[in-house]
């Protein structure tokens, strides 16, 4: 109550501040300088850019936190990734002090210093990922020829994030040569200050860094034989269906779904034969493994650096997994996890209900640990990453032995 009291009364000091700056009501600011936005501010509040690019109200003394994110030590706002300004813990006091002594806040500070605020912890609240495949593609391969030709001046992340802030985040109006152009201003050594500097680069450039972080990188094929492949360069994350197994899919995320109560899908459905084995996309721990009422027989894993959940439902009845899988349990990239199924939509346990057979294949991001189960869970529409996905398929043979596919290559 105290923070959204905060909030709304912050709001309305900075908004008469803002539109009365010319008179401000009784309050002596010295100077005044122009923010990035053309918005007039007090020299009161210095502005300051963190390391991210984002712009931050500096009250008095700023200091660098672990993480590397500069922050007012004071806390009186800052802006949030999500465009919304929060107010640090002292702000209330401040406003209060102001109030009660109804004037010169410098001359205030001097009288009555705060106390600096605990670091406030900082997060993406939300974010839809809705980078079209065709860009995806375009610009891994313009970040995979440039390692191909030894230079390696071209990043994907920084071309996509680039392309976001120039699309405002809409990447809706999306063109080739947008980024075909973007790629010869950076080996051109063009000034992009303009894009990079922008408030909301840094919101971007996580999103981008969260979701295709793994994606591309070196590595060696280990061959059957225990010999190793040449270096390669390129993705080093799989499609969940193994290779040389037919499936079929369309752009499904949040359709409707009945089944126990009204809500979105908020994954994407692959149909495939009963039995085809299923990939584990990124390597991670195993964080949820057995039935679920919707998923059925359903394994959920979680990135290395836990800021995804890959969720692969509805497995094969009977023999669902490709191992006696436990929660903590360790999976590569690539490794066999478990069959495409029929499994799910029941209460009891090993029930086909599931027409047809498909694997479901969910990820959902996870910027802060109270993101992950709840209300705040952020489930991204994977229809174009799995597109993208399906040119790394990973070959698997069958182990009459254990009667479980397993991996050809394993990757070093
Ligand atoms: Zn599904």
């Amino acid at each position: 109550m105290k923070k959204v009291f905060f909030i709304v009364s912050a709001f309305l000091f900075f908004t008469e501040f803002f539109i009365f700056s010319g008179t401000p009501r009784g309050l002596s600011f010295a100077n005044k300088v122009l923010k990035n936005d053309g918005i007039e501010a007090s020299d009161f509040y210095d502005f300051d850019k963190q390391n991210d690019g984002i712009e931050t109200t500096k009250f008095r003394n700023s200091a660098k936190q672990n993480d590397g994110v500069e922050r007012s030590e004071n806390a009186v706002r800052y802006e949030n990734y999500d465009g919304v300004w929060t107010g640090g813990d002292n702000g209330g006091g401040l406003n209060s002090i102001m109030e009660k002594e109804g004037g010169n806040l410098k001359n205030l500070q001097k009288k009555r210093p705060l106390k600096p605020a605990a670091p406030k912890k900082e997060f993406i609240k939300w974010c839809a990922f809705d980078v079209p495949y065709d860009a995806l593609d375009k610009a891994m391969n313009l970040d995979a020829d440039s390692h191909k030709n030894g230079a390696g001046d071209l990043d994907w992340i920084e071309l996509l994030t680039l392309l976001a802030v120039k699309y405002y985040g809409n990447f809706s109006s999306y063109k080739p040569k947008d980024l075909d152009k973007l790629a010869s201003d950076i080996r051109d050594g063009k000034d992009l200050s303009a894009l990079k500097n922008n408030k909301y680069y840094g919101y971007h450039n996580e999103v981008m860094r969260t979701v295709l972080g793994e994606y591309l990188g070196y590595y060696k094929l280990v061959r059957p034989d225990g010999t190793l492949s040449e270096e390669r360069y390129g993705l080093k994350v799989f499609s969940p269906v193994a290779a040389g197994y037919g499936y079929s899919h369309y752009d499904d995320f949040g359709a409707g779904r009945n089944f126990g109560y009204k809500r979105r899908h908020l994954g994407h459905d692959l149909m495939g034969a009963v039995g085809t084995p299923v990939i584990a996309v990124e390597g991670g721990t195993v964080a949820e493994i057995g039935w679920n009422r919707f998923g059925g027989w359903r394994i959920g894993i979680r990135s290395f650096d836990k800021k995804r959940y890959y969720y692969y439902a509805h497995m094969r009845k009977g023999h669902p997994y490709a191992a006696r899988f436990k929660k903590g349990d360790e999976v590569a990239a690539g490794d066999v996890i478990g069959y495409i199924g029929m499994t799910g939509y029941s209460g009891k346990e090993d029930t086909n209900n599931v027409k047809p057979p498909h694997l479901h294949f969910g990820l959902q991001l996870i910027f802060d640990e109270s993101q992950a189960n709840g209300a705040s869970e952020i489930w991204v529409d994977v229809y174009a990453l799995s597109r993208l996905l399906h040119k790394n398929r990973c070959e698997t043979v069958f182990d009459r032995e254990t009667k479980n596919h397993v991996r050809k290559y394993r990757h070093a």
